[in-house]
């Protein structure tokens, strides 16, 4: 990356910038006036459930498609009117689209060839990106050959090997089981550090947006609704559909009943008690309000958690054990059930919690956030 966090800085110039961009399809809207910029270095995800407009995004950057209005800049370059092979851009798809009759090495070469580049800087570049994605050994196999991770890292050196400037990514890891998606996510990581390529990725998959992204957009219905580092989008979440959407999450509803400048204190009948908030919020006494607490803030006790500004109590009525962590639900008297998160430090299991258990919970004032609905 140029900088460690060029988004901060009120001087750096945007490498892509997305202005206003809407899609229609007939009457139906499915990318709805997103702005956007995106640094050079960055792997920007953009994560969203099925359906939300981020394949049809993806596709206006590589110019698949025609925006029906809105700006698209790449490098300073207005988009308007560059057909796809124009543009400094390419696109690995989902199904990754090899060519089953040739060889890997024709497969990567082929886009060279159709440039006309010389025949011995081809030869050069499919070897350099064949080392770079360590599949060196498989030149000579075709597609049918091989594994779907190795039929995957092709299909990214296909990808790359034309030095596009931007490079789209639409759900790269997608047909890979779990354990060989971890592997390649890092390797894709170390690819694209060392190259130097800006990076959009399209992905559903929220751990993968998490591992890969310098910064992740949330889509949803043809809108972005956050945009953030994995850390700001997971502990900074601004409203409950990215609360909802990152990792698990206990939403608590309740009204403003004290509206302090440097706190606020939440009547909720969902959990009985009072909550806490240490930071004034803009809203008024008697307003509704939600917030987010992620299941490991919660700690889980027998006992009285005297020290945590927030408590309630409740009945353990499902208990996960997962090895790493053990994950609890627990239900409340007004019916709210609680996820709650703990990690196993020990092996011992002394004070392990069983169903029936009469509980405590308790968790930090700056572990909640408040959501807007
Ligand atoms: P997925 O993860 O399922 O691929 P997505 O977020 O990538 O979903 P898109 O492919 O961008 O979703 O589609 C967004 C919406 O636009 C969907 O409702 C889809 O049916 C619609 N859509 C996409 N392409 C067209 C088209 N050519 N004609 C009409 N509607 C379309």
């Amino acid at each position: 990356m140029t900088a460690a966090r060029p988004w901060t800085d009120p001087n750096a110039v945007p490498f892509l910038q997305i202005k206003n961009i809407t899609k229609k399809f007939g009457a139906f809207v499915a990318v709805e006036n997103v702005s956007l910029d995106v640094y050079k270095g960055e792997i920007f995800c953009l994560l969203g459930g099925s359906g939300c407009g981020k394949s049809t995004l993806l596709r206006m950057l590589a110019g698949f498609e025609t925006p029906t209005s809105g700006q698209i800049i790449i490098d300073g370059q207005d988009q308007d009117g560059v057909a796809p092979y124009d543009r400094e851009t390419n696109m690995m798809f989902q199904s990754y689209a090899l060519f089953p009759h040739m060889t890997v090495e024709k497969n990567i070469a082929y886009g060279l060839k159709r440039a006309g580049l010389p025949r011995a800087e081809i030869a050069t570049r499919v070897t350099d990106i064949l080392s770079l994605v360590q599949m060196d050994r498989f030149a000579t196999r075709k597609p049918h050959q091989l594994s779907g991770g190795q039929r995957q890292r092709i299909a990214l050196a296909r990808s790359l090997v034309k030095k596009p400037k931007l490079l789209m990514l639409d759900e790269p890891l997608g047909a890979l089981d779990k354990k060989l998606r971890e592997e390649t996510q890092s390797e894709l990581i170390k690819i694209q550090e060392s190259l130097g390529v800006t990076f959009v990725v399209v992905t559903h998959d929220q751990e993968e947006a998490m591992t890969l992204s310098s910064r992740i957009g949330v889509m949803t219905d043809g809108q972005i609704v956050q945009v953030g580092t994995p850390h700001e989008i997971y502990e900074y979440p601004q409203n409950r559909f990215v609360a909802d959407f990152i990792g698990s999450v206990n939403v608590f509803e309740g009204r403003i009943k004290e509206d302090g400048e440097d706190h606020v204190i939440i009547a909720s009948p969902e959990t009985g008690t009072d909550i806490y908030v240490p930071h004034g919020i803009v809203g008024v006494e008697g307003q509704k309000i939600a917030i987010a607490v992620r299941p490991e803030k919660i700690e889980i006790s027998k006992k009285q958690l005297i020290d945590m500004r927030n408590n309630i109590n409740g009945v353990v009525d499902e208990v996960s054990y997962m090895g790493n962590l053990t994950n609890y639900h627990v239900a409340l008297s007004s019916g709210k059930r609680v996820r709650v998160s703990q990690s196993n430090r020990t092996r011992d299991d002394d004070d392990a919690l069983s169903v029936g258990d009469k509980v405590n919970l308790g968790w930090a004032g700056r572990a909640g956030v408040v959501v807007t609905s």
